[in-house]
C-alpha cells in the first residue's frame, strides 16, 4: 500500500491519526466531497483512518491515500472501447450517442423549456422539437409519438387500441426480444388476444384472411429481427396485409427510418408505410443511432388515440431523451452510422497501424462483423481486427478503460468497425500495458 509507515510499531500511530472532519475539510479532498458527495468520501476516509490507526498507512500520506481509494467518476458505469464488432452491442448500451447528442443532453440536464413555451410564457407542447424533427424525418408518417422504448410501443399501441379485443400475428414472427422477454406475451400482458395464423415457416395472406373478425383490431407484422429462417419458408408483405381491411402494425424493430445500402432487407418506416402499414414501431437506439427510446410513426388518427391513452403518461420519455433524439435526427452522422459506412480496406489499415507500433506478435486479419442489437440478422459487415492471445481478453476487460473484444478461433479479436478511430490509440495502449509484460493467469 503506498505510504506505509516506515516506522510502524516504534511509534503509536493511533495518536497520529487526523480526525475525519480535518481531513475531510482538507481542499482536494473537499473538492471530491463536492463532486462525489459526502458519504461517499466519507466512507474512504473512515476506511483510510482505520488503516492509519493499525499503522497501514502514514499519516502524511492520508490525503493520497484518500484520493486513490475513491472512485474516479460519480457513476460506476465505464466508459468501455468496444472492439467486439457488434456495431449495436446491447450488453455495452447499444447505440453510442453523437457529440452532438450528448451536448444537448447535457443542456437539458437543468432547467428548460422542454414544456414551456418561452415567448408566450405558456405550457407548450412536450419535446414537440423532437417530434418536430422526427416527422420532418419521415413525411410519409401523419403523426409521430415518443416513448421509452420499442416494447412499450408496442405495449401502447397493442393496449390503447386493441385492448378485450383481437391483434392477428403469424406464428414465425412470434419474436422473442431479449433476456426472456417475448412480443406476443407483451401484447397479451395488456389486455389484447392473440390469433395466430399460419405456421413457424409459412403463412399466406388466406390464413390471416380466414382469421379477421369482428373482433379484430389489428393485424401485427413483426420483423424477425434477431434471427432468420431459411428454406421452405413464405411471409406476407405489408402491401398484402393492407388488403384485408383492418388497421396494419409493422414493428420493425431495429429504427431505420429510410433504406439502407448496405442492408437491403432491413425493413425501415418510409418504406413500410408508403407500402400501406397504419402505425410502425421501432427502438430509438438500435440502428437510428440515438438515445434509448421507441418510436410510434403513422396515422394521425390512430397515433393520436394511442397518445391520448392514459398508459401514455406512464411510458412518457424524460427531458434528456428528447434532447438527445432531436440532436440525433437533426445532428451530424451518427456513430452507428459511421461505423456501417467503414471500409474494409480503411479497417485494415487501422489495424495494420496498431500492429505495427505494437511491435510483437500481433497479427492484422480480416474479420466479419455484425450489426447486433436485434438488426439485419445474417448480415456480415467486412472489417478488420487485431488478432491477440486470448489469455489477454481478462486483463483488457479489467483495465482502464476496460476493452471488450471477442474470441474466435482460439484468438482474441479486436476488432474495429465499431470502434471510432479517434480511440485506436487507446485501444493499442491498452494492449501495450498487458502485452508482452501481461500479468500471469489468475492474478
Ligand atoms: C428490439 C426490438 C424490440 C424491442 O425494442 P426495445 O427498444 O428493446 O424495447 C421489439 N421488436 C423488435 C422487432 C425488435 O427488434
Amino acid at each position: 500500500m503506498p505510504g506505509r509507515a516506515a516506522d510502524a510499531g516504534t511509534v503509536d500511530p493511533r495518536r497520529r491519526t487526523p480526525r475525519t472532519d480535518a481531513v475531510l475539510a482538507r481542499p482536494d479532498v473537499a473538492l471530491a466531497v463536492e463532486r462525489l458527495g459526502r458519504d461517499r468520501v466519507k466512507q474512504a476516509v473512515v476506511a483510510v483512518l482505520d488503516a492509519c490507526r493499525r499503522g497501514e498507512v502514514a499519516p502524511e500520506a492520508v490525503t493520497d491515500a484518500v484520493l486513490a481509494a475513491l472512485p474516479s467518476s460519480p457513476t460506476s458505469l465505464r466508459r468501455v472501447l468496444n472492439a467486439t464488432g457488434v456495431v449495436v452491442h446491447t450488453n455495452l448500451g447499444r447505440a453510442p450517442l453523437s457529440a452532438a447528442a450528448v451536448e444537448a443532453l447535457a443542456i437539458a440536464a437543468g432547467a428548460t423549456d422542454v414544456e414551456l413555451d418561452l415567448r408566450t410564457g405558456r405550457r407548450g407542447g412536450r419535446g414537440h422539437a423532437a417530434l418536430a424533427a422526427l416527422a420532418a424525418r419521415v413525411p410519409d408518417a401523419g403523426g409521430v409519438h415518443v416513448v421509452n422504448n420499442g416494447a412499450a410501443a408496442v405495449a401502447l399501441v397493442s393496449c390503447a387500441l386493441a385492448a378485450g379485443r383481437e391483434v392477428v400475428i403469424a406464428r414465425g414472427e412470434m419474436v422473442e426480444i431479449g433476456d426472456g422477454f417475448r412480443i406476443p406475451e407483451l401484447v397479451e400482458s395488456v389486455g389484447a388476444r392473440l390469433r395466430e395464423v399460419g405456421t413457424t415457416n409459412r403463412v399466406r395472406l388466406q390464413d390471416y384472411a380466414a382469421a379477421i373478425g369482428a373482433e379484430t383490431a389489428f393485424v401485427l407484422k413483426v420483423h424477425p429481427s434477431n434471427f432468420r429462417v431459411e428454406g421452405f419458408t413464405s411471409s406476407v408483405d405489408i402491401a398484402e396485409l393492407a388488403t384485408l381491411g383492418v388497421p396494419v402494425v409493422a414493428d420493425i424493430g431495429s429504427g431505420l427510418l429510410a433504406p439502407h445500402p448496405r442492408l437491403p432487407d432491413e425493413p425501415d418506416a418510409a418504406s413500410c408505410l408508403r407500402a400501406g402499414a397504419d402505425l410502425v414501431t421501432a427502438s430509438g437506439d438500435k440502428l437510428l443511432g440515438g438515445p434509448q427510446c421507441g418510436l410510434l410513426l403513422g396515422d394521425a388518427g390512430l397515433v393520436r388515440q394511442v397518445r391520448r391513452h392514459p398508459l401514455a403518461r406512464a411510458m412518457r420519455v424524460d427531458k434528456l431523451t428528447l434532447a438527445a433524439l432531436e440532436a440525433t435526427l437533426t445532428g451530424p452522422v451518427t456513430p452507428v452510422a459511421r461505423a456501417l459506412a467503414r471500409r474494409p480496406a480503411d479497417l485494415r489499415q487501422r489495424a495494420d497501424r496498431i500492429v505495427a507500433a505494437l511491435g510483437t506478435p500481433a497479427e492484422a486479419v480480416d474479420s466479419e462483423a455484425a450489426v447486433g442489437g436485434g438488426g439485419a440478422p445474417g448480415v456480415a459487415l467486412p472489417s478488420a481486427a487485431v488478432a491477440v492471445p486470448a489469455d489477454l481478453a481478462e486483463p483488457l476487460r479489467h483495465g482502464d478503460p476496460p476493452v471488450v473484444g471477442r474470441i474466435e478461433g482460439g484468438r482474441l479479436l479486436l476488432d474495429l468497425v465499431a470502434l471510432d478511430p479517434a480511440d485506436d490509440d487507446a485501444l493499442l495502449a491498452a494492449v501495450r500495458r498487458h502485452w508482452p509484460t501481461r500479468p500471469q493467469a489468475g492474478r
